[in-house]
C-alpha cells in the first residue's frame, strides 16, 4: 500500500526524515511514535505530498507520489491535521462538504448525517459552528472530514491531542473500529505509547528521522525494541 525507498526529506541543516525504507502492507493500523522534532509528522507528509522528498522516493499502491497530481491524490486519502483544523467560519456540515466540494462533487445531505452518525456524533450538529462544539466533538468532526470522500488509506497526526484520557480513549477505539469496518489503511502519529500499544497492529519508533524500531504490540510489551521503544514502553500515561 505504502512503500518508502531510501525516502530522505530535508530542510536546510535538518534531516527531518533520513533515508527511511519501509512498507506498510493494505489494511494495517500503524502507529508512529517518537520525540518532538523526531520526523513523525514530515514522514506523513510526504505519504500525501504535502511534503516531497528531497531524495528517494514514496510510493503508494505502487505509484510513485512525484509523479500524481497533488490535489487529485489527497482527495484519495483521509488526513486528520495535528492541529484540529476545522473551518472556523464554516458549520460541521460545510467543513466535512469540503473535501468533496474540492474536488468538483457536491455530498448529498444525507451523507453528512451518516459521516456524523460513524463517529458518534448527533446528526442535528451538522448545522454547528465549530466554536459551538467540545474539543472531542470537534475531534470528530475531524475524522468525520476525512472520511467524506471515502479513502482507503487514511492518516491521522496527533488526532487525539488535546482530550482528556477518557475521551481520547473513547475515540481511538471508535476509530480503529472504523478502521476495520472501513477496511482502511491507516498510520496515526502520537506521543502517546499506550495508546500505540492499544490500536495499532504494528508500532514505528522514530528518532531524528530514522526508524530505530518496529515492533508489534506484543513485542514491545515483551520487552523488544531497544533502548529508544522501551524508553516509550516504560512512561506512564
Ligand atoms: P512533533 O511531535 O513536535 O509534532 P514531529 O516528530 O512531527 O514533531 P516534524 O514536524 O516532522 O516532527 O519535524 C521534524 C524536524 O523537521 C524538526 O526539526 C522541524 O523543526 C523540522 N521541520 C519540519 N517542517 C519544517 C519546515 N517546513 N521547515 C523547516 N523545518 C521543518
Ligand atoms: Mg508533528
Amino acid at each position: 500500500m505504502i512503500a518508502f525507498e531510501a525516502a530522505t526529506r530535508r530542510f536546510g541543516d535538518v534531516t527531518a526524515v533520513d533515508r527511511v525504507g519501509l512498507a506498510i502492507a493494505q489494511g494495517s493500523f500503524v502507529a508512529l511514535v517518537g520525540a518532538s522534532g523526531s520526523g513523525k509528522s514530515t514522514l506523513l507528509k510526504l505519504v500525501n505530498a504535502i511534503e516531497a522528498p528531497s531524495s528517494g522516493r514514496v510510493l503508494v499502491q505502487g505509484e510513485d507520489v512525484a509523479t500524481l497530481d497533488p490535489p487529485a491524490h489527497r482527495r484519495r486519502i483521509g488526513y486528520v491535521f495535528q492541529s484540529i483544523g476545522l473551518f472556523p467560519h464554516m458549520s460541521v456540515a460545510e467543513n466535512i462538504a469540503i473535501g468533496p466540494r474540492l474536488g468538483g462533487d457536491k455530498l448529498p445531505s444525507g451523507r453528512i448525517g451518516e459521516l456524523l452518525e460513524l463517529v458518534e456524533l448527533e446528526p442535528a450538529l451538522a448545522a454547528r459552528m465549530p466554536h459551538e462544539l467540545s474539543g472531542g466533538q470537534r475531534q470528530r468532526v475531524g475524522v468525520a472530514r476525512a472520511l467524506a470522500n471515502g479513502p482507503r488509506l487514511l492518516l491521522m497526526d496527533e488526532p487525539f491531542g488535546a482530550l482528556d484520557p477518557v475521551t481520547r480513549d473513547a475515540l481511538g477505539r471508535r476509530v480503529r473500529a472504523l478502521h476495520d469496518r472501513l477496511g482502511l489503511t491507516t498510520v496515526m502519529v502520537t506521543h502517546d505509547m499506550a495508546e500505540a500499544l492499544l490500536l495499532a497492529d504494528r508500532v514505528l519508533v522514530m528518532e531524528a528521522g530514522r526508524i530505530v524500531a518496529d515492533e508489534i504490540p506484543a513485542s514491545l510489551l515483551a520487552g523488544k525494541g531497544g533502548d529508544a521503544a522501551q524508553g516509550l514502553v516504560a512512561v506512564p500515561r
